[in-house]
């Protein structure tokens, strides 16, 4: 895990966001942001399993149905499938240790 500052790569309102193999944070005291930094890495893992470039797409896909079925893009958001896992566990900082493989899979 590589992370980086760059205000300008981030949608407003979010602090962080993973990139793989990047976390690109908006400042630097996000660095230390244990949570946030933990939650990324769990969305570092989710790529990782989905080889990436499948993970983009699901993502969008999803957030899509979720904004169809749901009829608001912060909601959508955080049902996405991926979010759910990473906020579920975020406070965990020993999560992505025992995390089973594919566990977003559970917040379908
Ligand atoms: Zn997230």
């Amino acid at each position: 895990m590589i992370v980086v500052v760059n205000k300008f790569l981030l949608a407003k309102g979010f602090k962080g966001i993973s990139l793989w193999p990047f976390v690109i944070v908006k400042d630097e005291s996000c660095k230390n942001d244990v949570i946030l930094i933990n939650h990324e890495k769990i969305h570092l893992q989710q790529q990782a399993e989905l080889l990436v470039l499948v993970f983009y797409l699901w993502y969008g896909i999803e957030f899509l149905v979720r904004w169809f079925q749901l009829n608001n893009r912060k909601l959508a958001y955080c049902n996405i499938s991926f979010e759910k896992e990473a906020y579920e566990n975020e406070l965990d900082i020993e999560y992505i240790k025992s995390r089973p493989r594919w566990n977003f899979m559970k917040y379908l």
